[in-house]
């Protein structure tokens, strides 16, 4: 009888089904449809087996069972096939819910198949002296165009939606379906070579060493789920419509890699992460994720964490992420936990942090400004406003502070306050700084300003950019490119935070001092620059910020701090900025305590470079 096929394919998947069923896995729905697939095919193969001894011994079944079998047979191919489809339609319906109404579609095609096959007459042949069978007929022709198209769906979701599939699972279902058909091909030309189970069982077995075999979702190291399972499962509950907690443990260590003996690793993690309810995933060397599908078990569990004896291998901060949701995707979730641990300095190791929905928006708003700044230095976006500076001696406008802003897709001005410290931490400041620089070299030189009256133009320099080696040759470069005299430019500083800043950034000055650029000290009076800063500061300029300017008028200790300041500063033979003054009170308060300069919204706005050369051809 010709069934050697058909049971060297049932032992492979015997086989995998015992392998699968004794590891540790993770609860998919992905891999229990795919186990489906395994079962039914097993079953499928049962069957064939079963309808060839039914045809060969047809005469001493009662009548109709050999027939009934075979069609059993043929109704278990179109299932298979039907489940194979779903399997892939599940994945897709994590993230297009349209599939999960067409898998009902599926569904019912399936049916209406399956019910032709029952319906439809078959015929039995057998050549006994080969004892070689097969069937023929309608009820074969039904099977045959239900697993065609239903094969031929399945590679059309595959390719129409590829990039929402995992790349080995797609490569593999689609090997597992050529070898399908392959071996549909071969029967369909030779009827008695009963291939086309054991075709289905290679393309099982393919999918499993290649993607579904829970040991591709271990860690080795740390008996952990690892970063695919990771991947596979979040996919899952974000597809879902349930809500999921998650708590994040950061190790300081990674003790895995140092305690040597394998075995005694994976006991320690999984007696450490040993918590009721939770999934523990070792996403990175020294970040493992606990998921949770119930709200009583991740509060216990974080009650239970902070009880929890700590030793130094398993010295960790702990973050528990209320409502992982309020992110769109795994890649949120990793992002925020890096955003929180970057951006909020969080805590030394054994604190335990809840992060709120409050910094998701947070981080989400902050992803966004860095796309928009991306996008703006792409589209030349970004611009330079300039305010005027009236010089109280001259009485009238001597130079101006260039201001950088970005115009939105709609022609929206957006304000530094919202970018520069995004800029600052992502490091796009140092491209945003240097296009700004250009583009206040080139105003000045297209437009001639000096003979307006301007001496300089105060262009802001941020720490970032001052702790920069590179910064004096880039800037003295875009200098020689756009043939300015450096006289005309003044660069504001603040103080480094660092004392290592502060060595580069004394270098960077002492080069472009030389090259004949002069600096200014900006926001003096917030912290942020103060008077010792002054005397080892090569400067000529000293600005008073706003908030110091309006104090002098509300603070009787203020007027005091800024008399004695304004004093010393006068005595070094420095100059002196107001900023921010923007009514005809302070400016005479100002003048009579002899500011030099006047900078505010008194005299002018910041303004586009065509009002500003309005402005100054007024004046
Ligand atoms: P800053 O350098 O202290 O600039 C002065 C800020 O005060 C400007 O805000 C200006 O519009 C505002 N201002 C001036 N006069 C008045 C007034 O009378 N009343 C009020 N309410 N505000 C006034 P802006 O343009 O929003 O810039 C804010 C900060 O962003 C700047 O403070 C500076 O630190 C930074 N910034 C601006 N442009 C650049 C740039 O090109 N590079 C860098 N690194 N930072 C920049
Ligand atoms: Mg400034
Ligand atoms: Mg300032």
């Amino acid at each position: 009888m010709n069934i050697k096929v058909q049971f060297c394919g049932l032992l492979v998947l015997i086989f995998l089904a015992i392998s699968y069923g004794h590891k540790k896995r993770l609860n998919l729905i992905t891999s229990r449809v795919y186990m489906g697939c395994l079962y039914s095919s097993m079953m499928c193969l049962v069957l064939d087996i079963l309808s060839v001894i039914g045809i060969v011994y047809r005469n001493e079944f009662p009548a109709h069972l050999p027939e009934f079998i075979c069609k059993s047979y043929l109704a278990s191919l179109v299932l298979v096939s039907l489940i194979a489809t779903i399997y892939i339609s599940t994945t897709l319906s994590f993230r297009l819910h349209f599939y999960k109404k067409l898998i009902s579609v599926f569904v019912v095609f399936g049916i209406v198949i399956e019910a032709l096959i029952y319906l439809l007459p078959i015929t039995m042949c057998e050549i006994p002296e080969e004892s070689l069978v097969w069937t023929e007929g309608p009820s074969c022709y039904a099977t045959y165009v239900g697993v065609f198209l239903l094969i031929l769906i399945n590679l059309i979701q595959i390719f129409r939606h590829s990039e929402y599939i995992f790349p080995r699972q797609r490569t593999t279902v689609i090997i597992w379906m050529f070898v399908w058909l392959g071996a549909a091909v071969i029967q369909a030309m030779n009827s008695h070579l009963l291939v086309v189970g054991f075709g289905c069982a290679l393309g099982i077995a393919t999918v499993f060493a290649q993607f579904e075999n829970p040991e591709l979702n271990m860690d080795r190291a740390t008996g952990l789920f690892n970063y695919a399972a990771f991947n596979r499962y979040a996919e899952q509950l974000y597809g879902g419509t349930k809500d999921f907690y998650v708590i994040a443990v950061v190790f300081e260590n990674a003790a895995w890699q140092y305690i040597g003996d394998p075995a005694s690793v994976t006991k320690m993690f999984n007696a450490f992460l040993e918590i009721p309810g939770a999934s523990a995933f070792k996403i990175m060397e020294k970040q493992v994720l606990l998921f949770f599908t119930k709200h009583e078990q991740v509060v216990s569990a974080w009650d239970s964490l902070m009880q929890r004896p700590k030793t130094k291998e398993t010295e960790a901060t702990y973050y528990l992420i209320e409502n992982p949701r309020c992110g769109s995707s795994q890649r949120d979730l990793i992002e925020l936990l890096q955003y929180v641990s970057i951006q909020k300095k969080v805590a030394k190791p054994g604190s335990f942090y809840v992060i709120h929905d409050d910094i998701v928006s947070e981080m989400v708003a902050q992803r966004m400004m860095t796309q928009q700044i991306f996008d703006a230095l792409a589209e030349d976006r970004v611009v330079v406003y300039y305010q005027p500076i009236y010089s109280i001696e001259k009485k009238r406008f001597t130079s101006a502070e260039a201001l950088v802003r970005i115009i939105d897709r709609d022609g929206k001005l957006i304000l530094p306050g919202e970018f520069i410290n995004i800029a600052e931490n992502n490091g796009m400041i140092t491209e945003i700084g240097k296009r700004v620089f250009e583009k206040v070299c080139r105003f000045f030189r297209e437009n001639d300003l000096q003979n307006y009256g301007m001496q300089y133009i105060e262009v802001n320099l941020s720490v970032v950019q001052c702790a920069d080696e590179k910064l004096a040759d880039n800037y003295i470069k875009i200098m020689n490119d756009t043939k300015l005299d450096p006289a005309y430019i003044n660069l504001e500083i603040t103080e480094s935070a660092s004392v290592d800043a502060k060595q580069v950034l004394i270098a960077n000055m002492e080069r472009m001092i030389e090259y004949g650029i002069s600096f200014s000290l900006d926001d003096f009076g917030t912290g942020a620059s103060n008077l010792n800063y002054i005397v080892d500061m090569p400067v000529k300029l000293v600005k008073f910020d706003r908030e110091m300017s309006r104090a002098y008028f509300t603070s009787r200790k203020a007027k005091y701090v800024m008399d004695a300041a304004m004093h010393m500063i006068h005595g070094m033979g420095l100059e002196i900025v107001a900023e921010g003054i923007e009514t005809e009170e302070q400016y005479n308060m100002m003048e009579k305590i002899k500011i030099d300069y006047i900078q505010g919204y008194y005299f002018s706005k910041p303004l586009s470079e065509q009002d500003f050369l309005e402005l100054l051809r007024q004046e």
